[in-house]
């Protein structure tokens, strides 16, 4: 519930290009690769890699391949069916020998770059399943037409069996319909396509299997489930443990050489311990473990790279219990830290001045540690689409007596905001010039600000009564948190004190984040939705939530408008310290919510602000976007590490490249690091 996805496409920034030999220069990069469909892929860039010594290169080489090492988990946790079929596809697109320039085989070619991108069959945002543009009878005539051999069949089985298992989970769209159904009113876990509990349980049996695990009395419990399969065995059920040895063995036991590696490269002993706490925890599968991982991650702070790898977040669970499987490698991006390490050092003048009620503060707020950081691999949940900010751990008495860490991903804002200059979209939503110059003028800083006070003191913030079940807002938890980190941010943004620390420049730079947050929410992240569709995705909500919640409240003052132009709609923020008022006030409401584990407050909240979309508006606004030609989503590729050994087979150096394209990488990936069975 910790990661802050970057929604907004205004901003644009104007960072200077680091002059180094392998990494060119912002002006001289090429950021966009790909698009298909909703999607457009981008290359991100690796400034001061070279930078590092031989030593860093080396550790980041080897986390680089723990982290792909791992790609596999996620495409089996999204879907059962998710291997066999990206399997079968890359096999027909490897060795297909009849028309490659036919319709069919291009929309072919497509299906396969968006499995690609939703690690799976469902789309990665709206996590809908997508159906193919090719014909049934197409798909069986390419697969029968390949050599059996690159199949990937099941023992006996015959191509014409794999086509007939696969046609209904690839073409039929009331089979495995939601990835992670949050819906109302129905079993989350009967409805949902992904792979974390067996067939025929039921959301009761789950509650029930984890309501008894857990003891109210435990200040310090386990993140119960959080690396298991739940399935019902002989009629019992049992946990199914991501571990060597267990589910997922081969992929974690090739995890576990890369590690160890690693540990050996490590900058200092603290970071060693932490890859080998980490490496233990993957051999025993023992959650506590996990936990004595987790606070070692947090309290290491002086080491510059770091990385993250496991079983993380539970955003893919409509129970929020079981955590997909995700990595990132990063170092600190020293310069660009300084801004955080100043949000950081008032964490506590932060908190003990917000709007929420005295009894809900936190008396002291403690290590929040941030930093900005420069992303050298993405792996897993984290790819091909990644977050631009992530807070870590997740549990939430770790957090509470040893703090987190946050992360702002520079290298990779940077991608989005120069792949995002001058295309139209600031002329078409923006409602005037005045808009558009602080837009140009702040965006990109405050944009960044805004993640930064997010996730370095709003997810921080405050706390929970004595005894307030951390899991009482189920399947709103998610919105609810993102909407009280959000919040947080853009309460403060306007702060005169902001101004006073030197993080923005001007007393009216905030502005800039307000109008684009509330366009955003209330209109323009529309374009991510398909007609008719609800919103589910927990970030989209909170967005929603919070627009939509300071419009209706700010109506009667006029603070928010919006108006029609020549047919078309748009937001006019009339007072802007009247809408920090009103921010003010849903934080203390939100928190309320938040610290007394209030489920029916929270409820009505998300459904009443953050669910339904105004169908006249979301036509209009997918209209005026189409004729941009923008793709809605974003994903990237990796740039690739090669090590360059002595005749010893000793490491001399890591080269980074960033000419591979986006099929070539994921072939070579499907080649290079397919560590899991088809089925498991
Ligand atoms: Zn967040």
């Amino acid at each position: 519930m910790k990661k802050i996805i970057l929604i907004s496409m205004t901003s644009i920034l104007m960072a200077s290009g680091a002059a180094n030999a392998a990494t060119p220069k912002i002006e001289d990069f090429s950021y966009s690769v790909d698009k298909f469909a909703d999607i457009e892929i981008l290359r991100y860039r690796v400034p001061d890699f070279d930078d590092l010594s031989l030593k860093q290169k080396e550790m980041i080489y080897y986390l680089g391949q723990a982290a792909l090492e791992g790609r596999d988990i996620l495409y089996d946790q999204n879907n059962k069916y998710n291997l066999c079929i990206r399997r079968t596809l890359e096999a027909v697109y490897l060795n297909y020998k009849g028309d490659r320039e036919s319709v069919e085989f291009k929309q072919l070619t497509t299906y396969l770059k968006r499995v690609w991108m939703g690690n799976g069959i469902h789309h990665h945002y709206s996590e809908d399943k997508f159906t193919p543009e090719f014909s049934e009878d197409f798909f069986r005539k390419a697969v029968l037409s390949i050599d059996a051999t690159k199949l990937p069949l099941a023992k006996e089985e015959t191509p014409s069996a794999l086509v007939a298992k696969l046609k209904p989970v690839i073409f039929d769209p009331t089979v495995y319909p939601k990835r992670t159904n949050q819906a109302e009113g129905v079993d989350l876990i009967k409805t949902s396509a992904n792979n974390y509990y067996g067939d025929n349980i039921t959301q009761v049996e789950v509650e029930a299997f984890y309501g008894k695990m857990k003891n109210p009395n435990d200040t310090r419990p386990i993140s119960y489930g959080l690396n298991s399969k739940l399935v019902k065995e002989n009629g019992v059920l049992v946990e199914k443990t991501y571990k060597a040895g267990g589910l997922y063995s081969t992929a974690i036991t090739g995890i576990i050489g890369w590690l160890k590696k690693a540990a050996e490269v490590a900058e200092n002993d603290k970071q060693k311990a932490v890859i080998l706490s980490l490496i233990d925890f993957y051999k025993t599968g023992d959650l506590k473990t996990y936990d004595e991982y987790s606070i070692k991650w947090v309290e290491d702070l002086a080491s510059q790279i770091d990385f993250v790898n496991g079983f993380t977040e539970t955003y893919g669970d409509p129970l929020g219990m079981k955590a997909s499987w995700e990595s990132m490698v990063n170092f600190k991006n020293i310069e660009v830290t300084k801004r955080t390490e100043t949000i950081s050092k008032n964490a506590q003048w932060f908190e003990d001045n917000s709007p929420i009620d005295p009894q809900f503060k936190k008396e002291t707020v403690k290590g929040v540690s941030a930093k900005v950081i420069t992303a050298a691999i993405l792996a897993g949940d984290c790819y091909p689409a990644t977050p631009i900010g992530i807070n870590l751990p997740n549990s939430n008495w770790i957090r509470h007596e040893y703090g987190s860490k946050s992360v702002t991903i520079e290298n990779i804002t940077e991608a989005y905001d120069q792949a995002s200059l001058g295309n139209g979209f600031a002329e078409e939503f923006m409602w005037s010039d005045v808009e558009r110059k602080r837009a140009k003028d702040f965006a990109s800083l405050t944009n960044n600000l805004h993640t930064d006070l997010h996730e370095c003191l709003g997810h921080g913030s405050g706390k929970l009564l004595p005894g307030v079940d951390p899991d009482a807002l189920k399947a709103y938890g998610s919105c609810i948190e993102e909407a009280r980190a959000d919040l947080f941010g853009l309460y403060y943004m306007g702060d005169p004190k902001i101004v006073e620390l030197g993080l923005l420049p001007d007393k009216e730079a905030y502005k800039a984040e307000y109008y684009s947050y509330i366009m955003n929410g209330l209109m323009t992240q529309l374009t991510r939705i398909q007609p008719r569709k609800n919103i589910e995705e927990a970030h989209m909500r909170n967005r929603q939530l919070i627009a939509s919640w300071v419009f209706e409240k700010g109506k009667a003052d006029k603070v928010i408008e919006l108006v029609q132009r020549n047919g078309e709609t748009f937001v006019i923020v009339n007072n802007y310290e009247k809408l920090r008022v009103l921010f003010g006030h849903l934080l203390a409401e939100i928190q309320k919510i938040k610290s007394t584990g209030d489920f029916e407050g929270g409820k009505n909240l998300v459904e009443t602000y953050g669910v339904k979309v105004n169908e006249t508006l979301h036509t209009e606004v997918l209209g005026r976007y189409k004729k941009l030609h923008l793709a809605p989503y974003r994903g990237f590729v990796n740039p690739v590490y090669t090590a360059i050994k002595n005749e010893k087979g000793e490491i001399t150096n890591v080269i980074i490249s960033y000419t591979e394209n986006y099929i070539d990488q994921h072939l070579r990936y499907s080649h290079e690091y397919s560590t899991l069975p088809t089925f498991n």
